[in-house]
């Protein structure tokens, strides 16, 4: 599959508009990104986003890959002091229409956890087959 450049106007990609626009907050981390998802699983719902436009996560280089390591653990800690309801994490990512991807420029889900914030967490990323979630 070949990527687009981030620099092509005419990319109707969401998150490389994003990436060029000052029109969210945008923290700046290397070769990645960070922003907060507009419809948060919870509160502190942040997306890590390569600032070239790749398809997902398996075509992030090495460099991207520890650039999105320091993201997370940066916006982790971040969180961490402003938030203490904060109890636990879900790191997640999407590849792929069959996996639940919908938006096509790779991004890793940090999605913050709070004790009761769903009756039974047990299983976490497992849920993404309901079915199998608990085990
Ligand atoms: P996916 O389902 O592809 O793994 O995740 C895409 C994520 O992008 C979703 O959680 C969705 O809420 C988020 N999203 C979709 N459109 C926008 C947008 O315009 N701005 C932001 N900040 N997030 C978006
Ligand atoms: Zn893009």
């Amino acid at each position: 599959m070949s990527s687009q450049r981030l620099d092509d106007a005419t990319a109707p990609c969401t998150f490389c508009r994003i990436i060029q626009s000052d029109a969210e907050d945008v923290r700046d981390f290397g070769t990645m990104v960070a922003f907060l998802d507009a419809y948060p699983v919870s509160q502190g719902h942040f997306l890590v986003v390569p600032k070239r436009h790749l398809a997902d996560y398996f075509e992030l280089s090495d460099i991207e890959l520890g650039d999105s390591n320091r993201a997370l653990r940066d916006l982790r800690a971040n969180l961490l002091m402003v938030d203490s309801t904060i109890t636990g994490f879900n790191v997640g990512v999407n590849c792929g229409t069959a996996a639940g991807q919908t938006v096509e420029h790779a991004h890793i889900h940090l999605i913050p956890r709070r004790q009761g914030d769903t009756p039974n967490p047990r299983g976490g990323v497992r849920g993404v087959i309901p079915a199998k979630m608990s085990y």
